[in-house]
């Protein structure tokens, strides 16, 4: 902080904005931008208040200026969406130049990640995986696709098993993507990719995991979002001939459709760019409904040509389509209160003709579609009749939550059907290793937090658990290993956290499970009851004793604050036991699983609830959404510590989705988030490069008097340094390697070679 040298100083919008000091307080400082124009010469080179964040901001915006889009953090790639093709970048060409090379050898890419993980793999004989991270829109599904890409090009066989690999992915984003405010295609689900390989390191098949399927999208969106793809593709793309058979008309004509985004192109500037360059004559007449910034009946064809590619013949997919239009027809079936005075409801009489093709499509028998969706099998248990299956009628209300949930079912199951369909189409008999690839979204915190955030938020703990102790511990440990005599690098285990949701019956998970099991569950009595058993846990809090008014504004029994690594979230538990619970009740769950439709009865075969109800008839059965997710998980992390690891941070550098636009402030709480920092510091205090003595012996002996090179590799080093003269507080030796400060085995190599 030398008079008059520029220094970092954060700033609201930018992040953090270089200045210089005016006046220094008690507990102040005051800080005078530079003036626009004002050269500082070298950036890197001027004093910095905040050494990490901010150079490591500035690095990645100067680099994104010059559509240098990556950027790597020792080890960990930081990538930033360009929001523009950049066809140069990931040409043909371009994957061959970065086959075999080490990192650091050439620019920092997703290319030089995919490949590392691949020699790993070889050398270490070891499965391994990548983690891609990031908010929604940041470019993570983009990157994962470069990197199967990469692997199966530059490592396949050159048979089809490569293009199926690439190919199935049209295929599930179709199904589980979604046009939402932050991403025109988000992923409403977390996948993680397995590339298998045999001992010869080539390209045997693949295997998807999937999680979580966003099922609150399939009857309701938000302002400007959409459904998934497929409905919309479905209806823009299909023949004439499937139009007619599965009665298909526009989105507009679906409530399942035209509910969310009615005006797609409202204070959006950027759409009305787009909209003007594509002022087609389809496009005019397409009805609110259709997306300009969305072409569905292009897309229909691409996902076709897809389909094909992967193997997937026309009766299979008709099928596929023949459900997705039952679940359209399905969500415009209304109901009405019955006149008489059992309480119940009807099917309105406008709904006839769409009972009619629902049934028709879904393969059920319209009269008990009509009974099942209207009425609810229970067992009695008062008075003499004990054991009596009786037929309770619904409310209106109550039959369209009926309705909204057999569609959420049937659609999931055609999901999951869907993943494993494509796990089908690149098979594999037996495995050396593979390398994984986790597309999963990251941190979470929106103005109202529910059970989904809860879901993300709980696995980017686990998952910034795993990247703690590959970086940060395994770094540690490196440094005692090699008896460096470092001082302990501070991190902040999260453990506490991770088990307030997944430990055995206190953890969040478990209590709301035993909510769920009650007669009569209530989100309110969940909330109150996390809070009586957590009162005074580091990480929760009740919402009213927050010190933000934008939290106080939730009564304590609706909601709770968790501190996560990144943050505090209050989480609003409204239809948290809902939202939780995966069955359907029984006479939905009987109507779909004796489907007369070979299609449909399959996705519903193997629930375990079909069996169990029928023997337990009508206890409301449940399976829990929270439960499972927390099991898969720990299978995920499990299989993730048995491998080798990389990390890449997507980054989006701005929220109106627009190319060379990089908003500082946003990008830095993106870093923050992300865990960056904390490698930061990390490395700020140790010794980020380093070198085994034999490779530096080897490297310099050429430069040596023969004397000094009949000496082992490590009295060499020593004998070196000490000749240099180089600063003591610069490197460290261990046992193997020689460890240098940020920067300082670049000057010992030009020191070197000029020498
Ligand atoms: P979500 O969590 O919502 O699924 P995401 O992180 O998977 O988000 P992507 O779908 O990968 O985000 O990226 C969003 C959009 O940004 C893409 O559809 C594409 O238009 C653009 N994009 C991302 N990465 C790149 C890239 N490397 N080159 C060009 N465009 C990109
Ligand atoms: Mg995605």
């Amino acid at each position: 902080m030398e008079d008059g040298k520029p220094v970092w100083a954060p700033h609201p919008a930018d992040g953090f904005q270089l200045g210089t000091i005016v006046d220094i307080g008690a507990n102040s400082l005051t800080i005078e931008p530079l003036k626009q124009g004002q050269k500082v010469g070298d950036h890197m080179s001027c004093s910095l208040m905040y050494l990490n964040e901010a150079t490591l901001l500035n690095n990645i915006r100067v680099r994104y200026s010059k559509d240098k889009i990556y950027t790597f953090v020792a080890n960990i790639l930081i990538a930033v969406n360009p929001y523009v093709d950049l066809p140069k970048l990931y040409a043909p060409e371009t994957i061959k130049q970065y086959h075999g090379r080490s990192l650091g050898t050439l620019p920092p890419h997703v290319y030089a990640i995919a490949d590392k993980a691949y020699r790993d793999m070889r050398v270490l004989k070891m499965s391994q995986s990548i983690i891609v991270s990031g908010e929604s829109g940041a470019g993570k599904t983009e990157n994962t696709k470069f990197v199967l890409r990469y692997l199966t090009m530059s490592y396949g066989t050159g048979q089809d098993i490569d293009e199926r690999i690439v190919e199935a992915n049209p295929l599930l984003e179709a199904f589980g993507n979604a046009k939402t405010v932050r991403n025109n295609n988000s992923s409403r689900f977390g996948k993680f990719v397995e590339i298998h390989f045999n001992e010869k390191n080539t390209v045997v098949g693949g295997f998807v995991s999937h999680y979580l399927l966003e099922k609150s999208r399939i009857c309701q969106q938000s302002q400007e979002e959409r459904n998934y793809h497929i409905f919309y593709r479905l209806c823009a793309g299909a023949s004439e001939d499937i139009r007619t058979k599965f009665h298909l008309e526009s989105p507009d004509a679906f409530r399942y459709l035209n509910r969310g985004c009615t005006r797609f192109f409202a204070n959006k500037d950027t759409d009305k760019q787009i909209l003007q360059n594509r002022k087609s004559p389809e496009h005019l007449k397409a009805g609110p409904l259709k997306d300009p910034l969305l072409d569905d009946q292009g897309d229909f064809n691409r996902m076709c040509g897809a389909m094909k590619k992967i193997g997937l013949d026309d009766t299979e997919k008709l099928d596929l389509f023949r459900v997705v239009a039952g679940v359209l027809h399905l969500g415009n079936i209304d109901f009405e209160e019955a006149g008489s005075t059992s309480g119940g409801c009807t099917i309105k009489n406008q709904s006839s003709q769409t009972v009619e093709y629902c049934a028709e499509l879904l393969g059920l028998e319209e009269s008990d579609l009509r009974v099942s969706l209207t009425s609810r099998v229970m067992l009695t248990t008062a008075g003499g009749a004990k054991g009596t299956v009786i037929k309770v009628p619904l409310k209106v209300e109550q039959a369209n939550n009926a309705r909204d949930a057999l569609a959420k079912a049937v659609y999931s199951r055609l999901f999951d059907h869907v993943v494993t369909r494509v796990n089908q189409c690149f098979p594999f008999d037996s495995s050396a290793n593979f390398i994984g690839v986790l597309d999963i979204a990251g941190f979470e915190y929106f103005e109202h937090n529910s059970f989904e955030q809860f879901c993300i938020n709980y696995c980017n703990e686990k998952l910034q658990q795993f990247f703690n102790e590959r970086i940060l511990k395994e770094e540690q440990e490196l440094y005692q290993k090699e008896g460096l005599g470092v001082n302990e690098v501070h991190y902040v285990d999260n453990q506490d956290c991770i088990d307030l949701v997944e430990a055995k019956l206190v953890g969040i998970l478990d209590i709301l499970d035993e909510e769920n099991r009650l007669p009569q569950p209530s989100d309110q009595h969940f909330a109150e009851t996390v809070h009586n058993k957590h009162k005074n846990h580091f990480r929760l809090t009740v919402p009213r004793k927050s010190k933000l008014q934008v939290h106080r504004n939730v009564r304590d029994d609706e909601g709770f604050i968790v501190r996560h690594f990144a943050g505090a979230v209050c989480y609003e538990t409204t239809k948290f036991v809902e939202k939780n619970n995966d069955a359907l009740h029984m006479s939905l769950e009987c109507l779909v699983s004796e489907s007369k439709d070979r299609f449909i009865r399959d996705l519903f075969e193997n629930s375990i609830n079909a069996k169990d109800s029928k023997q337990k008839a009508g206890k409301l059965s449940f399976i829990s959404v929270g439960n499972k997710f927390k099991t898969q998980l720990n299978i995920l992390l499990e299989k993730l510590r048995s491998t080798g690891s990389s990390f890449i941070r997507c980054i989006k550098p701005n929220l109106k989705m627009v190319s060379h636009q990089f908003e500082g402030a946003q990008i830095l709480s993106q870093l923050q988030c992300s865990g960056m920092v904390s490698v930061l510091d990390l490395m700020q205090g140790g010794f980020p490069s380093r070198a085994p003595f034999h490779e530096l012996y080897n490297m310099y002996k050429q430069y040596m008097p023969a004397k000094l090179t009949r000496l082992d590799p490590r009295l060499f080093c020593k004998a070196l340094f000490k000749a240099l003269g180089l600063n003591e507080n610069d490197y460290k030796f261990g046992l193997t390697r020689v460890f240098f400060r940020p920067g300082k085995f670049k000057e010992f190599d030009q020191i070197m070679k000029s020498d």
